[in-house]
């Protein structure tokens, strides 16, 4: 079956070619199949085929909604009212929504389909899903390696045809480095383009939700439904949604900023040629394209990682034994629950994290670290609205190395380097999009990351469709 974007489902449908219940009775099946991926913690089977025969009839009587015919899975961190939300750890155990969050309803009120509850990193903490409690999700194309994460099983399920599209989130590179690993598009919005009701947040400053699909017109479809403002997250922007789905054609010369690192260490050499290829073509279609190297995207990491952590710390501070999921049933006082619960129920890497982040917000510590980070930011922030009076987009690799093996990375510093390219557009709040636009010498994929300005997700989609299109190389 193998479909690439709605479009096609759409019209299969339409004439007949498919039913709605076959094709989600495919997706099963592939799920079956495919088990040891290990993407979906949870499948709704007979949900999905009971809406499927519901969207079926509306179908035929041509009232169904835009996302018709749209087999979709949720990240294990996104709400589903009366469905299991874990966020892919042991502190949740037994915990389900008790409502669903906007964007998901969203989707649902335009008839898409939810298969089933994916995969991640614990609480969104990592780039391989190797942190996960429910244990590693394997790349597709080659099960040795990591699908990326946090959103790993998210891109894993797409890429190995389990559903159409999946929902991501990303605060640092979530949703674009798992795209680039797993050979498909991963779609970054601005921060409060899309609400956060209903995501259990990380750090609540940098958490979007994106999409993994497979065409750029399903992310493009996706987001102008998920986007707007929603009275139950006051962060949520009021700007006026483009109509993203309606991109049209790059036409004019543009001009791009390539960001490469200032140290080249690190960086997998097969990524820096690819990004060299990219870079003329654009030449060579007759775009301006100049190389940038930005001194403050040395501090992007760092920040990024003193103001997630400390956000973290607080947001995580909930989960205390007594209100949800796991609780350690030997303690004898309250102090006692709070910590074995805790211990017991989190994972090494959110711990970490948790520790990383009360210590940079403690009051020894706090200018030093939190205070300075949050100064970056806002000179980042200020850097990229500059850079945008320039260039129409910035570009650069999505990651610094290709997919690693599973296990491979140990030291956690090492997997911070993971995020190198994509925490600057999660510093700054803008958007930004990985799509594939190569493949290695060992066949593993390569994505190109493009960021735009704030709310300039119709420029991003557009691009990104004429790069996809008109600029894609496979050796
Ligand atoms: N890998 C990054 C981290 O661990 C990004 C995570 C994310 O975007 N959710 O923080």
């Amino acid at each position: 079956m193998q479909y690439q974007s709605l479009s096609q489902v759409q019209f299969d449908l339409t004439s007949d070619k498919i039913s709605l219940p076959n094709l989600v009775r495919y997706y099963l099946n592939q799920i079956e199949e495919k088990e040891n991926l290990n993407a979906f913690l949870s499948v709704y089977a007979d949900e999905a085929l009971a809406e499927a025969e519901r969207i079926q009839a509306k179908i035929s009587t041509k009232s169904a909604g835009r996302l018709a015919g749209m087999v979709i899975g949720i990240k294990d961190v996104l709400c589903y009212k009366d469905h299991p939300l874990q966020c892919a750890s042991k502190i949740l155990d037994g915990f389900e929504s008790q409502f669903t969050a906007t964007a998901v309803q969203k989707l649902l009120d335009e008839d898409a389909i939810i298969i089933g509850r994916l995969n991640c990193d614990e609480f969104a903490m990592g780039s391989s899903n190797e942190n996960s409690a429910f244990g590693p999700t394997l790349n597709p194309i080659d099960n040795d390696r990591v699908p990326g994460g946090s959103s790993g099983a998210s891109a894993a399920a797409v890429a190995a045809d389990l559903c159409l599209a999946a929902l991501g989130t990303d605060t640092g590179g979530s949703v674009r480095q798992p795209a680039a690993f797993c050979n498909i598009i991963g779609l970054k919005p601005t921060y409060s383009r899309v609400s956060r009701y209903g995501l259990a947040a990380y750090a609540s400053s940098f958490d979007t939700i994106g999409t993994l699909t497979k065409s750029i017109s399903d992310a493009a479809l996706l987001l102008e439904i998920m986007a707007g403002h929603d009275e139950m997250d006051s962060t949520s922007s009021k700007k006026e949604i483009a109509k993203y789905s309606e991109f049209p054609e790059t036409a004019e010369a543009l001009r791009v900023g390539v960001i490469t690192p200032n140290d080249q260490n690190g960086i997998d050499p097969e990524i820096i040629e690819s990004l060299n290829v990219q870079v003329q073509i654009l030449k060579s279609a007759g775009h301006k394209v100049d190389e940038l190297t930005l001194p403050e995207l040395d501090y992007a990491l760092p920040t990024y990682y003193i103001l997630t952590t400390a956000e973290a710390s607080t947001n995580l501070s909930r989960y205390d034994g007594v209100r949800y999921g796991y609780r350690n049933e030997n303690a004898h006082d309250l102090e006692n629950l709070y910590k074995k619960s805790r211990s017991e129920g989190f994972g090494d890497e959110v711990q970490r994290r948790i520790l990383l982040g009360t210590f940079v917000l403690s009051a020894s510590y706090y200018d030093a670290y939190y205070t300075k980070a949050q100064k970056v930011r806002k000179l980042i922030q200020q850097k990229m609205k500059e850079l945008f009076k320039n260039y129409d987009f910035l570009i650069s690799p999505t990651t610094p190395t290709l997919p690693f093996k599973l296990g491979e990375t140990v030291s956690p510093l090492e997997m911070y380097l993971a995020d190198l390219f994509t925490v600057q557009a999660s510093v700054a709040g803008i958007p930004a999009i990985s799509i594939p636009v190569a493949q290695s010498e060992d066949g593993l994929p390569v994505g190109l990351q493009i960021m735009a300005d704030f709310f300039r997700e119709d420029k991003l989609l557009s691009f990104a469709n004429y790069m996809q299109n008109g600029a894609i190389i496979t050796k």
